[in-house]
């Protein structure tokens, strides 16, 4: 879906990586692990073409360039707008926009929002939610565009356990129904358990300056066991 060819990067004389490549193929969810500073998001900014690497370096898209949705690690939201609108706002005007009516934005964002567990809070502002609701509807949003890859840099890391568990298990539930255009997924986290719940693979990172060598891919089997069985009724 997306290749990373012989990526290099430098802040000034800081090197971050050195001769990445990195295939992320349709129909796999790939896991990014790594100490903090190695250069995880700007991998993830390389991959949605804010960041250009050096010279020598490219980043392929499969023929036609495929929708992305993105989560940044710190939900970006719109304070002068209610959780729909923030999301409503981005089907109009944001990358992957549609040509949707009124009423389709309003209905595509509530359903985004209910399943990220926030149909009651749909009129709320984000300073009246906390950092964990805030990030879920950053989460709806990314989903509501109907990505084909979803690239997303540490998406549950605010969220409590609970929560947590729930949106994994809504995520790999998502990612698996035929009926979503959603293909790849690529998720930065820090919980190594979380990439082995999730991922067919997990790459990991060295501390920068990350080369080739250094990212070290391990397959996993599936199918995955999420319990959800076990989580009281009342989150479920
Ligand atoms: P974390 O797990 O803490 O989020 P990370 O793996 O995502 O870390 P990056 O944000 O990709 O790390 O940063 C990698 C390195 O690049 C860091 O050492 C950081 O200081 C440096 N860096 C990132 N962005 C810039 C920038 N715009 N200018 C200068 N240096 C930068
Ligand atoms: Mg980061």
């Amino acid at each position: 879906a997306v290749s990373l060819v012989n990526c290099s990067l430098s802040f000034g004389d800081v090197h971050v990586l050195k001769h990445v490549s990195l295939d992320i193929y349709e129909n796999e969810f790939v896991s990014i692990l790594g100490p903090s500073g190695c250069g995880k998001s700007t991998l993830l900014r390389l991959m949605l073409e804010l960041l250009a690497p050096n010279p020598g370096g490219k980043v392929v898209y499969a023929a036609a360039k495929p929708s992305i949705g993105i989560v940044f690690q710190k939900p970006v939201l719109m304070p002068w707008l209610t959780a729909r609108q923030n999301i409503e706002l981005t089907l109009k005007m944001g990358p992957n926009k549609k040509k949707l009516g009124k009423q389709e934005r309003r209905e595509k964002a509530e359903a985004s929002l209910e399943l990220v567990g926030l149909q009651d809070f749909t009129n709320h502002y984000p300073h009246q939610l906390s950092g964990g609701m805030q990030q879920r509807i950053s989460i709806a949003r990314a989903l509501a565009a109907d990505p084909t890859i979803l690239l997303m840099d540490e998406p549950f890391g605010a969220l409590d356990e609970f929560t947590r568990e729930k949106l994994n298990f809504e995520l790999l539930r998502l990612w698996e129904s035929p009926t979503t255009s959603l293909s790849s997924v690529v998720m930065v986290t820090h919980s190594i358990q979380e990439s082995v719940i999730m991922s067919d693979r997990v790459v990991m990172m060295s501390p920068r300056p990350a080369g080739v060598e250094d990212i070290l891919t391990v397959p996993l089997p599936r199918p995955r066991e999420v319990g959800m069985e076990e989580l009281p009724a009342f989150y479920q």
